[in-house]
């Protein structure tokens, strides 16, 4: 996100694919989690992801390991604000491309191309210095405090259960492995093979929203 060319192509795009991304659904298994945490079998839940879907889904003990895709931060004095107010300012600042249509592709921008040296961009309201979605990309480090709370949490478990992950990413799999060398029970669920397959308790390839909603159903009575 240095180059500023780089930056009008990424937001023009944002601008016109954002409003797709906004529109995911919920799935059977984030409202499971949900249910299970609120028969109180999760006491955190700690995601990756970068979407709220666990939260919109009615998950309220959750930590966005990797931040969250609809805050923009200023890299310079870490103010932060919505996304869509950024946005709307932009679409308020370019109204040439504000109007434009496209399709969407599968990372959530617009799959556009076209010449995007004249978009103007929104800088931080406070300082004039770059803003830029508050999420982890490839390569960053997650911030200490986030890191610490999903680590306070971890020693205040019983065990520990990977849902959906491959654990490939090195911040997912440093949970697992403290876990393991505590001594607590670990375990997958996910369709394929994980990082942690040598330490886990128990591990169930299959797809999350049965499994999951089942363990709703039989936990609901026990
Ligand atoms: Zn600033």
């Amino acid at each position: 996100m240095s180059s500023h060319h780089v930056r009008q192509r990424y937001w023009a795009r944002a601008l016109i694919g954002f409003s797709a991304m906004r529109e995911a659904q919920t799935s059977g298994a984030h409202r499971a989690l949900a249910a299970l945490e609120s028969q109180g079998y999760i006491q955190q839940l700690v995601t990756q992801n970068v979407d709220r879907l666990h939260q919109r889904a009615g998950s309220r003990r959750v930590i966005d390991l990797h931040g969250r895709a609809d805050m923009v931060k200023c890299m310079v004095c870490d103010y932060q604000m919505m996304r869509h107010a950024m946005h709307a300012e932009m679409a308020r600042m370019n109204p040439s491309f504000a109007g434009l249509e496209a399709g969407h592709a599968p990372d959530g921008d617009a799959d556009l191309e076209t010449d995007f040296s004249t978009f103007r961009i929104f800088d931080c309201p406070r300082c004039r210095g770059i803003l830029k979605p508050d999420v982890v990309f490839y390569g960053d480090v997650v911030p200490a405090e986030r890191r610490l709370a999903a680590q306070v949490a971890l020693a205040e478990s019983e065990a520990v259960l990977a849902v959906g992950t491959s654990l490939m990413v090195f911040s997912g799999y440093r949970f697992c492995r403290t876990a393991h060398e505590r001594g607590l029970p670990l375990a997958s669920l996910s369709l394929g093979v994980t990082r942690a397959d040598a330490l886990l308790s128990y591990q169930w390839r299959a797809p999350l929203t049965p499994v999951l909603e089942e363990a709703v159903r039989c936990l609901q009575f026990s």
